[in-house]
C-alpha cells in the first residue's frame, strides 16, 4: 500500500476521550473510528490486524476439530423463549421488532441458535461429538461501554459450541478447546492465563477465562509465579497426548480472579510466587451440560436406543477486543509495537527523499518485492514525518531509504521491537523481513 493513496488518517494529538493507550494509539494510528458510543468502523489499518487475529482463531479452531459455520446476526426472541433466556437476559440484549411486529434481537450470543440448528440434524450419537464455531459480531448494549474495542457494545467474538453424547466427552471438548486457547494466545505473542471461573448452578470446575495481564485491566487476579513462568507453545501438546494430564499441568497452580478468589489457599503460597495483579479477559470456556438442550428438546438416540440431551459447552474468544489487548501489551511512547503475527503489515519502506531517482528507484524495487505485505511511505513528507508515523502503526521491520545509502546500494533496516538499526544490503534486508 502506497501511503500517498492510503486511507490513513492518523491524528497528531492525542484524542482526549481515550483513556487507555491501546484505544489512545488505535484512534492516533488511524485503525478505528467511532460511529456511535461503543460502535467502530475498522479502518485499513484496523481490519487488517483484526483478520490476522481473526485468522490465528480460526486456524486453532480448525486445529483442534472444530467446523466453522456463519450464523446470523439477527436472531428471532421465540427461541430465546424456548431456553427460558428472553427475560432473564435483561437490558444488554438489544431488541427489534420487525415490520409484522415479531420480536426480533441482535444475538449477544448463539447458544440458542446453534442448538436449533444442531437439533435438525442430530439423530443418533453417529452424529456425536460435533463442536461448531463461528466468527461473527455480537451486540450487548453495555452500560458503559470504554475503552474503545475493548469494552464495545458492537463487537466480533469467535463463539464455539461443543454437543457430546456424555459428560465425559464434553471434558474431552472442553480440555481441546482449552489447549486450542493456549495456542492461540501464544501466536499472538500473548500470555493468556487461565483461571477457574464460577460455573453458577451447574458446579464443577469445567469453566475457565483466559486472562492477559496488564495494568489498565478490569479484572482483579491473583495467580502463581510458577504459572507464569509456564511455556504455552512447549505445554500444549498435540491433541492425541494425554488432555486431562496437559490441562491438568495448567490447573493445578493457583490462578483466579476476584470472585474466585481463596485467601486461604492464597497464603498458602510461597509469598515470592504471589502475583497480585490487573488483568483483560479474552476468551472464556464453559461446560454446562444440558442447559440447554434439555428445555430446547435437543436429542439423540444412544447406542443402547435410549434418548438422551447432548451435553454441550461454549468457548468465547473476544477476537477484535483483542487487537487492543495486543497492544496494551505492546507499545512504548512512540506507538504500537506489532508481534509480527498480527502486524497489519509485515514492513515499512520509508523514502527520505522523494524525487531523488536513487531512493525513487530503490523503494520501488523493495516495495515490489515485498508485495502485499509492506507499505511504502512515497509521501512528500519530512524525514522526521515519516518515522513518527512508521513508530506510531508499528510495523515490524522498517526499511529506511536515504539519498547516500541509496547511492551505495545500502538501506538501514530498523526492529520495532527492539528498536535495532543496521545498515545492510536491499538483499539483505529482504531476507530478514520474509525470513
Ligand atoms: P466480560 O466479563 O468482560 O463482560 P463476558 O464474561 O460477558 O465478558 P463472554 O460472554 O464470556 O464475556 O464472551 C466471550 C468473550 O468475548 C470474552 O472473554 C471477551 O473477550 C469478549 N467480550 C465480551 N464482552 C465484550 C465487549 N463488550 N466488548 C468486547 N469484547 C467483549
Ligand atoms: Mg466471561
Amino acid at each position: 500500500m502506497r501511503l500517498s493513496r492510503a486511507f490513513l488518517p492518523t491524528l497528531k494529538e492525542t484524542p482526549a476521550e481515550a483513556q487507555i493507550v491501546s484505544h489512545r494509539l488505535m484512534l492516533r494510528a488511524g485503525m478505528i473510528r467511532q460511529t456511535a458510543a461503543g460502535i467502530y468502523a475498522w479502518l485499513p489499518l484496523g481490519w487488517r490486524a483484526l483478520q490476522k487475529v481473526e485468522q490465528i482463531v480460526r486456524e486453532e479452531q480448525d486445529r483442534a476439530g472444530a467446523q466453522e459455520i456463519l450464523m446470523p446476526t439477527i436472531q428471532s426472541a421465540d427461541l430465546w423463549r424456548q431456553s427460558g433466556r428472553y427475560d432473564a437476559y435483561g437490558p444488554e440484549m438489544l431488541r427489534i421488532r420487525d415490520r409484522h411486529d415479531r420480536e426480533m434481537l441482535f444475538g449477544p450470543t448463539n447458544e440458542e441458535v446453534v442448538t436449533e440448528i444442531f437439533r435438525q440434524f442430530a439423530k443418533s450419537y453417529r452424529d456425536l461429538p460435533r463442536n461448531l464455531y463461528h466468527i461473527q459480531w455480537k451486540f450487548r448494549d453495555e452500560v458503559r461501554p470504554r475503552f474503545g474495542v475493548m469494552r464495545g457494545r458492537e463487537f466480533l467474538m469467535k463463539d464455539a459450541y461443543s454437543f457430546d453424547l456424555t459428560k465425559e466427552g464434553a471434558e474431552h471438548s472442553y480440555r481441546q478447546m482449552f489447549l486450542a486457547y493456549l495456542r492461540t494466545f501464544a501466536r499472538m505473542g500473548l500470555k493468556a492465563i487461565p483461571m477457574r471461573a464460577d460455573t453458577g448452578p451447574i458446579g464443577g470446575d469445567l469453566s475457565h477465562e483466559f486472562i492477559i495481564l496488564a495494568e489498565t485491566g478490569e479484572s482483579q487476579v491473583f495467580v502463581s509465579q510458577d504459572l507464569l513462568d509456564m511455556d504455552p507453545l512447549a505445554e500444549a501438546p498435540d491433541y492425541d497426548a494425554d488432555l486431562a494430564a496437559a490441562v491438568g499441568r495448567w490447573t493445578s497452580h493457583y490462578a483466579a480472579t476476584d470472585e474466585m478468589h481463596d485467601p486461604v489457599a492464597w497464603e498458602k503460597l510461597e509469598a515470592s510466587k504471589r502475583v497480585s495483579a490487573r488483568g483483560i479477559e479474552v476468551g472464556h470456556i464453559f461446560y454446562f451440560g444440558t442447559k440447554y438442550s434439555k428445555p430446547m428438546e435437543l436429542t439423540v438416540q444412544a447406542a443402547d436406543g435410549s434418548t438422551v440431551h447432548p451435553e454441550m459447552g461454549s468457548y468465547g474468544i473476544g477476537v477484535s477486543r483483542l487487537v487492543g489487548a495486543i497492544i496494551e501489551a505492546n507499545h512504548d511512547e512512540a506507538g504500537i509495537k506489532w508481534p509480527d503475527a498480527v502486524a497489519p503489515f509485515r514492513a515499512a519502506v520509508l523514502n527520505l527523499k522523494n524525487g531523488d531517482a536513487a531512493c525513487d528507484a530503490l523503494c520501488d524495487t523493495i516495495y515490489r518485492a515485498l508485495g502485499d505485505e509492506a507499505v511504502y511511505d512515497d509521501r512528500a513528507d519530512r524525514a522526521g514525518v515519516k518515522f513518527a508515523d512508521a513508530d506510531l502503526m508499528g510495523h515490524p521491520w522498517q526499511v529506511i531509504v536515504g539519498p547516500r545509502g541509496a547511492a551505495a546500494n545500502r538501506v538501514e533496516l530498523k526492529r520495532r521491537m527492539t528498536g535495532e538499526r543496521h545498515e545492510v544490503s536491499p538483499e539483505d534486508a529482504l531476507a530478514k523481513i520474509k525470513g
